[in-house]
């Protein structure tokens, strides 16, 4: 009897050591196989604006099913949301000595147009045939900061044309986010009314032995003066004869340039001021004549000369004013200059054509060597505006100036 409980006794111990084994070990087990979880709320690749800034969504965390968040240590030390670029927040949690991290990556974007500010506000009027002046604009961006230099402004202001005009300025950032503004000029009054009728032929790119003689022959034959923006002419005897002669007909000599050559003349201020200084001062030596005005190659509204410089048309039409001179763009195109050879009907359509719509005419035309059809074309325009009852003028310093908006 004795001995049988004695062996249950034993028995119970080894049962209850190996109850202690069994949970021991599955504790054991337990713990070795579980690891703290991170579960990050929001997305991991996370994308905010400068605008908006970066706010921590938080992440939650847990062992095994036990809630341990309150013990997630979070680094957000690298994100800076008032800078583009793409940043790393960590999230670590050590929990009954484990240790784990999981990271979000916060992308911050510039959505963000820079804003533009038009000085002198965004309506103005001007009086009729004055001198437009952009008063121009300044931008600021978020992230790329002063952006004044990079606004480029479209549209025209005709003086000679009552009515409402519309420029607008748009500049972009670095993120591709584009700003736009747009100012309403109103050019005041009817001047249709006012001005009598008139028509400025003016001739670029000249003198041309060849076409030039045509274009001063009908001018004579008809008693109309032109306008001439000659270019460089190298000291050639028979192109100061053609220019002479045409001061004696009655016509104006402007300065195109003594180079045509875009890359050259535009690429900074005092390059240009040199190319029509240049030109003025041999005007000045071979005629004796004073050129008071200037026409820029391609006009004051060219997009080419930003390839060069840009902003560079901004600075040379304020600059060239306070050295002195006058600056004339055109109001009617007689698309001479869209090839060489255009037809003869053509030039003269479009010059009625354009002329039709107001009084006072400023006509784009060219006498290089390649021109001959707007020799051609001259007489037939001349009688027509006579018969419409234009008068022809020259440019004098006292001329109303067509300008363009600058557009760089
Ligand atoms: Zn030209």
């Amino acid at each position: 009897m004795a001995k049988e409980k004695k062996k249950s006794l034993r028995f119970r111990v080894i049962l209850i050591i190996l109850l202690i084994c069994i949970l021991a070990g599955g504790g054991y087990a337990f713990y070795y196989f579980t690891t703290p979880q991170i579960t990050l709320k929001g997305d991991a690749d996370m994308e905010v604006t400068m605008a908006d800034g970066y706010e921590e969504p938080g992440a939650e965390a847990s062992f095994s099913f036990h809630d341990i968040s309150k013990h997630i240590r979070i680094d957000a030390r690298d994100v800076n949301a008032r800078k583009v670029g793409t940043y790393t927040v960590t999230y670590t949690v050590e929990y009954m000595n484990k240790t784990a991290s999981k990271t979000r990556t916060v992308n911050v974007v510039d959505r963000e147009p820079p804003e533009i500010t038009l000085t002198d506000g965004a309506a103005m009027s001007v009086r009729p045939m004055s001198r437009f002046e952009d008063p121009g604009a300044y931008a600021y961006d978020d992230s790329d900061g002063d952006v004044t230099d990079q606004i480029t402004a479209k549209g025209v202001v005709d003086t000679s044309n009552p009515g409402d005009y519309r420029i607008r300025y748009t500049v972009t950032d670095s993120f591709g986010n584009k700003g736009t503004a747009t100012r309403k000029v109103t050019v005041e009054g009817d001047p249709v009314r006012k001005i009598k009728k008139v028509i400025y032929l003016t001739f670029d790119d000249g003198p041309s032995a060849t076409v030039t003689p045509k274009i001063l022959k009908t001018l004579e034959k008809y008693h109309v003066p032109a306008t001439f923006f000659v270019i460089g002419y190298n000291n050639d005897p028979k192109k100061i004869k053609l220019m002479k002669r045409a001061l004696k007909d009655g016509c104006a000599i402007g300065i195109h340039g003594e180079s045509h050559d875009y890359s050259k003349i535009y690429a900074s201020v005092p390059a240009f001021m040199k190319n029509i200084n240049t030109l003025r001062d041999n005007l000045q030596q071979d005629l004796g004549y004073d050129a008071f005005v200037i026409r820029f190659p391609g006009g004051s509204s060219n997009t080419v000369s930003r390839e060069y410089s840009k902003g560079i048309m901004s600075k040379l039409v304020k600059k060239v004013q306070r050295n002195g001179y006058l600056y004339n763009d055109w109001n009617v195109d007689s698309t001479d200059a869209t090839g060489n050879g255009i037809a003869v009907n053509t030039i003269i359509q479009s010059v009625k054509r354009d002329c039709s719509k107001k009084n006072y005419n400023v006509i784009l035309m060219h006498d290089t060597d390649a021109k001959g059809t707007t020799a051609q074309a001259l007489p037939a325009i001349i009688k027509w505006g006579k018969k419409e009852g234009y008068k022809f003028k020259a440019m004098t310093p006292h001329s109303p100036m067509v300008h363009h908006g600058v557009n760089n």
